[in-house]
């Protein structure tokens, strides 16, 4: 269902070319579980990004259901974004003015066509299945780290995703919190969404149910992977 085919990413970078991806051709299937390992800068967030369609590739395409996801336009491509990609970061990304049933009813918002109840209700829905019944009106910095992370959790889900794309999830977490953000993947796999998470975290590998492993720009063939895992 996602595909991408000889995908090449440079940057330039103060006049110099940094070749971030050189030639990559891989398929997710539908309900996969994915992790991506490899040392900082193999261009494991380049990857990551090209994947969800908010950073075109220097060459290559990337079919998300046949579709040539950077052959459309920025708002078809957008559109897309918006109703099957949900994109969790390191960093979570919330809105630090918001209260987190504010940040969870952003993409609701966006996508349209929900009344303004209905919308508080579905985020408070999904606030309550990430554990945070009680925490609606808390703004980011009057929560923790991992029920920042819990957050973004539920705001990926807003909109229904097939695919949510984690870019080290559990990067600024304790262990204990880590392995529920980690169990959380799982079971939002278990429902059918395809999870592709990039992790350093060897406990959150093993959940995965298939390793991708990236050296400078390069994914090594699966035979490769498997002992390291
Ligand atoms: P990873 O996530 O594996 O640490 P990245 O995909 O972030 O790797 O980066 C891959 C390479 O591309 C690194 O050498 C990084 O410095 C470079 N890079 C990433 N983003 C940019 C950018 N916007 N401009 C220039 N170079 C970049
Ligand atoms: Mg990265």
């Amino acid at each position: 269902m996602l595909k991408i085919e000889d995908v090449s990413k440079n940057y330039s970078h103060r006049g110099q070319v940094v070749r971030a991806l050189r030639g990559v051709t891989l398929e997710i299937q539908k309900g996969d579980f994915v992790s991506v390992a490899g040392p900082s800068g193999s261009g494991k967030s380049t990857l990551l990004l090209i994947l969800g369609g908010m950073l075109t590739p220097s060459e290559g395409r990337v079919l998300l259901d046949g579709q040539s996801l950077y052959d459309l336009t920025p708002d078809e491509r957008a559109g897309i974004r918006r109703r099957k990609i949900g994109f969790v970061f390191q960093t979570f990304n919330l809105v630090p003015y918001l209260s987190a049933i504010e940040n969870v009813e952003i993409p609701l918002f966006l996508a349209g066509g929900v009344d303004g109840s209905s919308q508080k209700k579905r985020a408070a829905g999904l606030l309550e299945r990430v554990g945070l019944a009680d925490r609606l009106d808390h703004k980011p910095s009057e929560l923790s780290v991992g029920q920042q992370q819990r957050v973004a959790l539920a705001r990926v889900l807003a909109n229904e995703p097939e695919i949510v794309l984690a870019d080290e999830p559990t990067g600024n977490l304790d262990p204990d919190t880590s392995r529920d953000i980690i169990a959380f993947l799982d079971e939002i796999n278990q429902e059918g969404r395809t999870v592709v998470m990039v992790t350093h975290d060897p406990g959150a590998a093993k959940k995965a149910r298939k390793t991708l492993r990236l050296i400078e720009g390069d994914v090594l063939p699966e035979e490769q992977v498997a002992p390291c895992v």
